[in-house]
């Protein structure tokens, strides 16, 4: 049972860790494939980001040459502003000048009426005079549908580095919204763009409405997605208490984090069928197996029951329920050997019912058998000693062992026995009573030399009982 046991506990630890194993691996999976989607959009907005600085630089190129001022303003136009322009998600490109307002317009060959002074960018470049490439953090458009855009802008100056004014290009970011529509993350997964702030910008396939320009920084894992920039946890979110695995990077340099959001359900479905039916083959591979050792344990313990109950049944006489012939021989060749070692006597009696032949003649074997079950009885009642054995010997003879007992001791119990017999009830009123004859032989540090002549003796007084008239007791002498 205990071995059985602990198979079981080894079968059921190799599961758990197969599946454990398995586990992790299906959220490696997951992990490699959101990252793969991360870095898929992180490559094509570089790539953008790439296009919109050289529309950029295209335009300060332009506004810095003196023979741009004198052709018509549709020329002018066409030079400044390359045909990338016309893509949908790009918001309008701008030459301001010092003061902030409009001198060229990618929309339109006459320069819309504003002022963009205020914007941050713009006064980053008032300050700065490095050249190089300005990114701004996400603000919504002042004209048109008000949508969230990224700006890109340099800074234009003359010969001698004065300001002169900026040129910048704007990314509407609903550009991310048809790029992740076109990912797949699976049923209750989504892409999300959201900005350094923690607002969040876009989301395929949006999971509410209204959550785009939100601001999330104060959610815990919104709160750690920002904290960390690169990476991937599971955690429940906040949202609809779901268990979601989140993977996360920065875009570029821009100031910008993709999320992909993927639902553990969706992710571990597979696992979970898979450990669902191994556990399921485990548990009852396991109960199977004890039950089995159960069962081997039952039977074991019955043959072992009727095992016992056998030798019990080889050792008694079925007629008498005494000790056999064969319980008797072990018995004395035990009692000859311990005697010889104590040094204690040791007494035997040889009993034989007397013309039994006579008897069976008389009366048939039905009855003779009733009178050796009774005589078989009467003697055994006379042996109360635990160490005493009453046997039969064979036929209508019966032997009595009486280790750590004089010839004495021996011969009053011979006497009781011989006594009890007389008194028992004849088979028929008036009938001559059923008598017994007893040789008793004693062994007291001899003696004999062996167990075949404290025998011989016991059976030799037995004679002489016999012979000298019968229903008497004879010790050898
Ligand atoms: P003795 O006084 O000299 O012992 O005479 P006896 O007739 O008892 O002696 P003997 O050995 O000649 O006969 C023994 C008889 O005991 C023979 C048999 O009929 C009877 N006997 C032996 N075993 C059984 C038994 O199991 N059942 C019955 N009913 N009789 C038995
Ligand atoms: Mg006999
Ligand atoms: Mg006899």
């Amino acid at each position: 049972m205990l071995a059985s046991s602990l198979v079981v506990i080894a079968i059921l630890s190799i599961v758990t860790f197969l599946l454990i194993r398995e586990q992790a691996a299906a959220q490696q999976a997951a992990t490699r494939a959101a990252s793969n989607i991360v870095q898929l959009i992180d490559a094509d907005v570089l790539r953008n980001v790439e296009l919109y600085d050289l529309s950029v630089q295209g335009l300060l190129a332009a506004a810095k040459r003196d023979d741009l001022k004198d052709v018509s303003p549709a020329i002018r136009h066409l030079a400044y502003f390359d045909r990338a322009t016309a893509a949908p998600y790009k918001g309008d490109i701008l030459l301001l000048d010092k003061n902030g307002d409009v001198v060229a317009d990618s929309a339109s060959e006459v320069p819309r009426k504003g002022n963009y002074a205020d914007r941050e960018y713009f006064q980053s470049h008032v300050l700065d005079p490095s050249p190089d490439m300005k990114i701004s953090p996400p603000f919504r458009a002042r004209s048109g549908e008000h949508d969230w855009r990224i700006s890109f802008s340099r800074r234009w100056s003359d010969e001698q580095g004065e300001f002169k004014g900026v040129a910048e290009s704007a990314m509407r970011l609903s550009y991310f919204s048809q790029l992740f529509k076109s990912l797949n993350v699976g049923h209750g997964g989504s892409v999300n763009l959201i900005s350094r702030d923690g607002i969040l910008l876009a989301q395929e396939p949006p999971v509410a409405a209204d959550l785009i320009g939100k601001d999330f920084s104060n959610r815990p894992n919104f709160v750690r997605i920002l904290r960390e920039g690169n990476g991937s946890f599971t955690a429940l979110s906040s949202r609809d208490q779901q268990l979601r695995l989140y993977t996360f990077s920065q875009v570029g340099d821009l100031p910008l984090i993709v999320v992909v959001a993927l639902s553990a359900q969706e992710v571990f479905a597979s696992w979970q069928r898979t450990a669902l039916l191994v556990s399921g083959a485990t548990g009852a591979l396991c109960i199977g197996l004890l039950w089995l050792t159960w069962l081997l344990r039952r039977e074991l313990r019955r043959r072992h029951i009727a095992e016992q109950e056998l030798a019990k049944l080889a050792s008694i006489d079925a007629l008498t329920g005494l000790a056999n012939r064969r319980t008797l021989d072990e018995t004395l060749q035990q009692e000859w050997l311990r005697a010889q070692r104590s040094g204690q006597p040791l007494s035997i009696l040889m009993i034989d019912a007397d013309h039994f032949k006579a008897f069976n003649d008389r009366h048939g074997h039905q009855v003779g058998d009733e009178a050796l079950r009774n005589l078989a009885q009467l003697i055994s009642e006379h042996v109360r000693r635990p160490a005493d054995l009453a046997a039969r010997y064979g036929g209508e003879e019966f032997s009595v062992v009486l280790p750590e007992t004089t010839t004495a001791g021996a011969f009053s119990m011979a006497q009781a026995i011989r006594e009890a017999v007389e008194q028992l009830p004849p088979v028929h009123p008036g009938e001559a009573p059923m008598t017994v004859s007893i040789g008793i032989a004693t062994w007291v540090n001899g003696p004999y030399e062996e167990l075949k002549q404290l025998l011989f003796a016991a059976d030799k007084a037995l004679y002489q009982a016999k012979a000298s008239g019968r229903n008497r007791v004879v010790c050898a002498m």
